[in-house]
């Protein structure tokens, strides 16, 4: 048994695909880039795999894709981040769809028979194409991508380039621009939302109008209790000292597990729905709690994230936000999916 250990509710990830596909009447292509944000691709693809609303999965390089299909994902798996010479192979073998941003991408891929899915650059100045590229038989979809979803002026500008470019194209089977924030637009000549971080069950802005149910929840073994005196200094470089006589508690979690050290001092994990304080620096794999009064003990569990804290509200005390979070979990966090929290165990690390 592991001594951190992320649950991901199985029913709960349903559920979020359920009501954002409800809200906006669009199948979804689920985003699992970068080990689907830290969750555990393996998990997550697994699941969504028998999920009827969610017609296609995207990552962000062909890596990403060939693990998914080794996995034995048989949906379409679309590759956001383009293709460069020398990857058009694995892109046949193993039937990955590419988003083509480039003509550097248009090249590696001539002469070649797949689909592909155009994108067009209309305000984010990352990927995409500006102008409507060449028309080309294998084009099966395009897309967008907003770069600012909670600035509504913004988004309606490059919600209205996006949609000149599309009248360009005759019908496609793939239309797709929103994000998790963006979904809030309901794009009426879109045929799919592109989302990742409300699947997760993480709202991407307070007011998001969509219900969603906590997927995640991560635990982790205390492995020591002791009692010190007034005025004994805790971790390194002495950034906080008991003020009276405390019980402190060691979590077997730290900034190498994804606990940025920014938190020191100033968030809260949770024993038994209690509160309890990060004292002083947070070390590599260690960090310490105030347990005075809990009753705890080695072997305990401690919540970081679970019905009482999201990884958006520990992002915000961090000053960054919850995706930097997620995708900053270790592997050396077990990942265990359930169905509902304290349910029976359906996988599990091996
Ligand atoms: C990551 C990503 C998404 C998903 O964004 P969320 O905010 O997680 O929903 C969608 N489209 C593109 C191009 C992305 O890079």
């Amino acid at each position: 048994m592991s001594r951190a250990v992320l649950f991901i509710d199985r029913d709960a990830l349903y559920e979020n695909v359920k009501n954002l596909y409800l809200f906006s009447k669009k199948p979804i292509i689920a985003v699992v880039k970068a080990d689907a944000y830290g969750v555990g691709a393996t998990y997550v693809a697994n699941i969504l795999e028998q999920v009827e609303e969610v017609s296609a999965l995207a990552v962000a390089c062909v890596e990403e894709g060939v693990e998914l299909r080794r996995l034995g994902i048989k949906k379409k798996i679309l590759v956001l981040g383009g293709v460069l010479k020398g990857e058009e192979r694995a892109l046949v073998e193993y039937k990955l769809t590419p988003v083509v941003s480039h003509v550097e991408h248009l090249k590696a891929l001539e002469g070649l028979n797949l689909h592909i899915q155009v994108k067009y650059d209309t305000g984010m100045g990352r990927l995409g194409f500006l102008e409507d590229v060449a028309q080309d038989s294998r084009v099966e979809g395009i897309l967008s991508h907003l770069s600012s979803p909670l600035e509504e002026d913004f988004s309606l500008l490059q919600i209205e380039r996006f949609r000149k470019i599309v009248s360009l194209y005759g019908s496609l089977p793939y239309i797709h621009m929103e994000s998790s924030a963006g979904v809030v637009y309901r794009v009426p000549f879109t045929t799919h939302i592109r989302v990742g971080l409300a699947l997760y069950g993480e709202k991407p802005f307070p007011a998001y109008p969509i219900e969603l149910k906590r997927v995640l929840r991560l635990r982790a073994r205390i492995i020591s209790v002791k009692k010190l005196p007034a005025g004994f200094p805790i971790s390194y470089s002495r950034t906080y000292t008991t003020e009276g006589p405390a019980e402190v508690g060691v979590i077997a979690f730290g900034y190498a597990d994804g606990l940025m050290k920014s938190l020191s001092n100033k968030a809260y994990l949770y024993y038994k729905d209690k509160p309890v304080r990060i004292l002083g620096n947070i070390t590599m794999d260690m960090t310490m709690v105030d347990l005075t009064n809990t009753g705890a003990g080695v072997g305990d569990w401690v919540d970081l994230v679970g019905e009482l804290q999201s990884f958006s509200d520990l992002a915000k005390l961090a000053g960054t936000i919850p995706y930097e979070l997620m995708t900053n979990l270790s592997k050396r966090i077990e990942r265990r999916v359930v169905c509902g929290i304290g349910c029976e165990i359906l996988q599990e690390n091996s």
